[in-house]
């Protein structure tokens, strides 16, 4: 096992961790209910973080989060389904999960 991906946002951790997903890696997350405590522990180790089960996805999953954090513009984009606003570097919309146009 390993970790593989780090984020303070929950919502980003959770948009990497359904795109890995989506292509069938076996991952777990820890801490993604940590900002509970928050004040307790220091809030870097609180941390939401995407491990992957079997080491041997590890390029794989790297390459799937680079493609998938790439900036491809720097404004935030209109969900047309749900009507959310998403951080350009998202591909699918976090609150619904549909693509992004
Ligand atoms: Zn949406």
């Amino acid at each position: 096992m390993k970790k593989i991906y780090t984020h303070e946002n929950i919502f980003i951790v959770h948009n990497i961790k359904n795109i890995i997903e989506a292509q069938g890696i076996e991952i777990f997350m820890k801490n993604e209910f940590a900002p509970g405590v928050i004040g307790e522990i220091s809030a870097f180790d609180a941390w939401p973080e995407i491990w992957i089960l079997h080491d041997n996805d590890e390029e794989k999953t790297k390459a799937i989060i680079a493609s998938a954090t790439q900036v491809k513009n720097t404004i935030d984009w209109l969900c047309k389904h749900c009507n959310e606003t998403n951080d350009p570097s998202f591909d699918i919309c976090w609150q619904c999960q549909q693509a992004r146009d």
